[in-house]
C-alpha cells in the first residue's frame, strides 16, 4: 500500500518498548505508518522525529491533546506510556476522536478497564489491546494446531513468563504506575495467551504469591505469582511468573495423544515450536518450519486493517478487561488462600 494510503499513528510515550521495537517496525508494517509523537521531552521527541521523517510540527507534549486532535494525518494513537497511565491517555485519545492501539496491561484496574472501553465506544473509536502474541505466527500456529484436534484434546497446559526485574526505582515497581508486579506485566501473557489458545473463560482460579522480604525491587509490588486455571471443557492450567529468575518465556500444551511446546513462547523474537504426537506404541517428534515475522509489525498491520475497513479488532478492549477482572481474582485468590469462582 502506498504510504500516503496507510493508516496515520502517533506514538504516546517514547520508551525502550516505543524507540527498540515499534517505531523500528513501522518500516516492515504495509499498512500503518508513523506520523506524529508525543512526549514529555521535547530533545528526544525532536531526534525521534528527525529520524522517522516525522513533522517537527507534529511533535506534541503531553497537554496538548488538542493539537495532536487538530492534526488529520493522525487517525489513531499508539500508548506506550505506563499502566497506571493507560486510563488518562485513552480518554484524551477518545475525546480527540482518534482510534486506539493501547499497550497491556490496559491499565490499573477493571473500572479503569470498563471506563476505557465505555469511552471509546461512545467517541465512536476502536480500541484494540496490544497483545502482540496473537498476532504472531508460532503463537498462532500453537492454536491452529491446539484447536485441530490433530493431537486429540487439549487436557492440561503450563505457561511461564519469567524474567530478572533490577533497578528498585524504576516504575515498573511502583505500585501507582504498574499497577502490581510481575502478574500485569509479565505473567499476564501466560493469562492471555491460555484464554486465547482455549477459546474459553476459566471457571475456577487458585493463586499463591512470593514475595521476598527485605529486597528493596518489592516494596510495592509481588515478585512471583504462581496461578491455576479450571476451564469448563475439564482443562486446567498451570501458570507461572516472576521478576526474579532467568528469562524463560515457555508455553506447554499436553493433549490426550500428544504435546505442544513453545519455547520462547512469549519473547519478541526466537519462538521455537517442538510437536509430539503418539500413534499406537510410536512417538512422531517434528519441529514445524515457520517463517519468523515482526509481531509489531503484524499487529499495527492489524489495527490499521480494522480501521480501513471498519472491522472490529482480534484483540479489542473488551479482551484487555477480561484479563483485568481475571487478574483481580488472581490476586483476591492468593490473598484468601481459597479458590475463586468467576
Ligand atoms: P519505559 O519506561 O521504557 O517508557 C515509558 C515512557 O512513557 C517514558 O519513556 C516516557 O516517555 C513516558 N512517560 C510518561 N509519563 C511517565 C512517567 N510518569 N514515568 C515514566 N515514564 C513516563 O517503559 P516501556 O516502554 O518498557 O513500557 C511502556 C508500556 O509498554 C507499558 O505499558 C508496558 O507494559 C508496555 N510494554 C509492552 C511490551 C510488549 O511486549 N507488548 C514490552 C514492554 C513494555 P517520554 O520520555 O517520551 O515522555
Amino acid at each position: 500500500m502506498p504510504p500516503s494510503e496507510r493508516v496515520g499513528f502517533a506514538i504516546i510515550g517514547l520508551g525502550r518498548l516505543s524507540l527498540e521495537e515499534i517505531l523500528p517496525a513501522f518500516g516492515e508494517a504495509k499498512k500503518a505508518r508513523v506520523v506524529a509523537l508525543m512526549s514529555g521531552s521535547a530533545d528526544k521527541a525532536k531526534l525521534t522525529a528527525a529520524q522517522y521523517g516525522i513533522p517537527a510540527d507534529a511533535i506534541y507534549g503531553y497537554d496538548q491533546w488538542d493539537r495532536l486532535k487538530a492534526n488529520p494525518a493522525v487517525k489513531a494513537v499508539y500508548i506506550v506510556t505506563p499502566n497506571g497511565l493507560h486510563r488518562d491517555n485513552v480518554l484524551a485519545a477518545a475525546g480527540a476522536g482518534k482510534h486506539v492501539l493501547c499497550e497491556k496491561p490496559m491499565a490499573n484496574s477493571s473500572a479503569e478497564a470498563h471506563e476505557m472501553v465505555e469511552a471509546c465506544g461512545k467517541a465512536g473509536v476502536k480500541l484494540m489491546i496490544a497483545y502482540r502474541c496473537q498476532y504472531e505466527p508460532f503463537n498462532r500456529e500453537v492454536v491452529r494446531l491446539a484447536r485441530s484436534g490433530e493431537f486429540g484434546r487439549v487436557k492440561m497446559i503450563e505457561a511461564f513468563n519469567g524474567q530478572t526485574t533490577g533497578l528498585p526505582e524504576q516504575w515498573r515497581l511502583r505500585k501507582a504506575l504498574a499497577g502490581g508486579g510481575a502478574l500485569p506485566d509479565i505473567g499476564l501473557y501466560c493469562l492471555n495467551g491460555v484464554r486465547a489458545l482455549l477459546g474459553e473463560e476459566p471457571v475456577s482460579i487458585q493463586a499463591q504469591i512470593v514475595t521476598p522480604e527485605n529486597d528493596p525491587r518489592f516494596k510495592e509490588v509481588e515478585e512471583s505469582v504462581a496461578f491455576t486455571m479450571r476451564f469448563p471443557s475439564g482443562v486446567i492450567a498451570q501458570c507461572g511468573t516472576s521478576y526474579g529468575v532467568h528469562e524463560s518465556r515457555e508455553l506447554r500444551v499436553h493433549t490426550t495423544s500428544g504435546s505442544l511446546d513453545l519455547h520462547n513462547a512469549f519473547a519478541y523474537r526466537g519462538q521455537r515450536l517442538t510437536v509430539a504426537h503418539r500413534e499406537g506404541s510410536h512417538v512422531q517428534r517434528d519441529e514445524p518450519v515457520l517463517t519468523h515475522k515482526n509481531q509489531f509489525a503484524l499487529e499495527l498491520d492489524h489495527m490499521a486493517d480494522c480501521i480501513l475497513k471498519d472491522r472490529r479488532p482480534r484483540t479489542p478492549g473488551e479482551e484487555g478487561l477480561q484479563d483485568m477482572i481475571l487478574m483481580e481474582a488472581i490476586y483476591a485468590a492468593a490473598r484468601t488462600g481459597q479458590p475463586v469462582t468467576v
